[in-house]
């Protein structure tokens, strides 16, 4: 492609949202025609770092200025509704332990917006780290996005966050977390040996706090490693929340 024939903001915009926001890491040959664009395009990259931050503004603002304490009591209630569902002595156990002892507070939260309109316009796929700390307990997982190259101002490439793809920061059983549009699904994963005891983890629809889902990690033997996977999931926010105190 010649540098006169300048890539559309239109365009522009659809491959920040494919590559960046929609949890959909497949390339076809526009998205790989537009990056060697990029490569050589100081105007376009320009142009192309401006959308990825007005966006990056966009989706930090649309969630969750909610009141943290009415979000605890959905999670508290959520959490009752699960103990009293359940015939599982284990499951009823490490309920009744999080509601008793936690009061509903997490080891470890995060939100998450799955293809969500924000401000009115562009879906969004991602995941959040910030602003819900108010439901965490003492000594809670802290999470960090995985970085990646992306088109900067002066054409080069240069190191930018991949809002689906989340790591753990300060636990020594490494710990990831990634949302998957096309998938719809969510996969938390536990880098630990099959002797481990590791927090179970609760799904709750920010809109429906009724049809919360709390999940245990299944061990893979092949890949040596704990899994939890929510699947189908809707359109909309949630928040995830990692059962607290544990010694990962
Ligand atoms: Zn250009």
């Amino acid at each position: 492609m010649k540098k006169k024939e300048h890539i559309s903001d239109s365009e522009l915009e659809a491959y920040i949202i494919q590559t960046y926001y929609s949890g959909d890491s497949n390339k076809d040959d526009q998205d790989i025609t537009i990056e060697e664009h990029l490569s050589e395009c100081d105007t376009c990259a320009q142009k192309a770092h401006q959308i990825y931050q007005d966006m990056k503004t966009l989706s930090d603002w649309n969630v969750f200025t909610d009141n943290q304490i009415l979000i605890n009591v959905n999670v508290y209630k959520a959490l009752e509704t699960l103990e009293h569902q359940s015939t599982d002595a284990q499951v009823k156990g490490r309920l009744h332990r999080w509601i008793k002892d936690f009061k509903g507070l997490a080891g470890g939260s995060l939100k998450l917006m799955m293809d969500m309109y924000s401000q009115g316009k562009r879906k969004a796929t991602r995941l959040m780290t910030e602003g819900l700390e108010k439901l965490n307990a003492l000594n809670p997982i802290h999470f960090d996005y995985e970085v990646e190259l992306a088109p900067s101002r002066n054409g080069k490439s240069e190191m930018v966050v991949n809002f689906n793809k989340i790591k753990s920061e300060n636990t020594q059983t490494p710990l990831t977390v990634h949302l998957d549009k096309k998938r719809k699904d969510l996969r938390i994963q536990y880098e630990a040996d099959e002797t481990k005891d590791l927090p179970w983890v609760l799904l709750l629809p920010s809109k429906a706090p009724g049809s919360a889902q709390l999940k245990e990690p299944v061990y893979d033997q092949k890949k040596n490693r704990w899994e939890i996977v929510f699947t189908d999931i809707d359109e909309g926010e949630y928040i995830l929340l990692f059962e607290p105190d544990y010694m990962m």
